[in-house]
């Protein structure tokens, strides 16, 4: 079972109260001129939309064809929305860069962008928005709703070595914010605490290989809630595992780089001992009462030839 099916509400279906303007971008029928005028298309299939805004029913789109309304669900809504605010603001407000810790009180800064570009495929994943910076270089930026970025698309991100950032809007997803608006437009751009680098990804363990059966307590980096983790360390298959004991008592258990062996490895351990895949943090959690059996067998492959 995936995350996305655990959130993604029943069809939570906007009936036709937006469509796309000439210029393709999502319009409220509120917005929209009366009947053919208002120019618009179906944002789910493309097709013209008149505006109905009588006295009677309630203001909304139908296809000018006659056809069934489209239900566009609020997910591929808010998706659509966010790149084209991002598109049309050429910029973002930024958590500071993983690494970075900024002097200022406020460690988060807006980035303009020259450019931003949609559906670019790169080395085998489709990044949803590739935005150019002044200075040449380039971000990736994922819009998340239901489903986040996965081991195998984050070992490419960083394979390509690509900035990337990935932008969390499952709290709009049952929210009453209509989209558009300006308050989600707001929430998208300039909100950080649903922002987080997927790469370079956050330097929580030392820049180099731990010693066996290391504990240590890392200092939380400023902008996170200040909570005690220990966390171990091991070299498993030549790779460097961590397993991070949350306040709940699970271990929160994840290579430090993809490996499939690993990840089958972990895998299996869920399947026979109980537990979960957390695809946003992209690790496994083992509940306390399975948590000292997974360190020990840690600990028992820790450096292993
Ligand atoms: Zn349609």
């Amino acid at each position: 079972m995936t995350l996305g099916a655990v959130l993604t509400p029943e069809a939570l279906p906007i009936s036709m109260f937006v469509a796309l303007d000439p210029n393709g971008q999502l319009i409220t029928i509120e917005n929209a001129l009366r009947g053919l005028a208002c120019n618009c298309t179906c944002a789910c299939c493309g097709e013209p939309v008149l505006a109905r805004k009588g006295l009677i029913r309630e203001h909304h789109f139908s296809h000018h064809s006659n056809k069934e309304s489209c239900f566009i669900h609020r997910e591929s809504l808010l998706h659509l929305y966010a790149k084209e605010v991002i598109r049309n603001q050429l910029g973002l407000q930024l958590p500071p860069m993983p690494g970075n810790w900024p002097a200022s009180e406020d460690k988060t800064s807006w980035w303009d962008f020259e450019k931003v570009d949609e559906e670019v495929p790169q080395q085998g994943f489709q990044p949803d928005l590739v935005a150019h910076l002044r200075d040449g270089s380039q971000l990736f930026i994922e819009v998340a709703v239901t489903s986040f970025i996965g081991e195998e698309k984050l070992e490419r991100i960083k394979n390509a070595g690509i900035n990337t950032v990935e932008i969390d809007l499952s709290e709009l997803l049952f929210s009453k914010q209509s989209i558009p608006s300006e308050e989600v437009k707001a929430h998208i751009l300039e909100q950080t605490h649903n922002k987080s680098w997927v790469y370079p990804e956050q330097p929580l363990m030392a820049a180099q290989p731990a010693t066996a059966w290391l504990s240590i307590t890392p200092k939380p980096p400023v902008t996170e809630p200040v909570t005690k983790c220990i966390e171990h360390r091991f070299t498993v298959m030549g790779m460097w595992v961590s397993a991070r004991i949350l306040p709940t008592g699970s271990a929160a258990v994840r290579s430090w780089s993809f490996n499939p062996q690993i990840a089958e490895l972990l895998k299996s351990w869920r399947n026979e001992l109980g537990g979960e895949y957390n695809p946003k943090y992209r690790n496994w959690i083992f509940f306390p009462q399975s948590r000292e059996e997974v360190l020990s067998r840690l600990q028992q492959l820790d450096k292993q030839p």
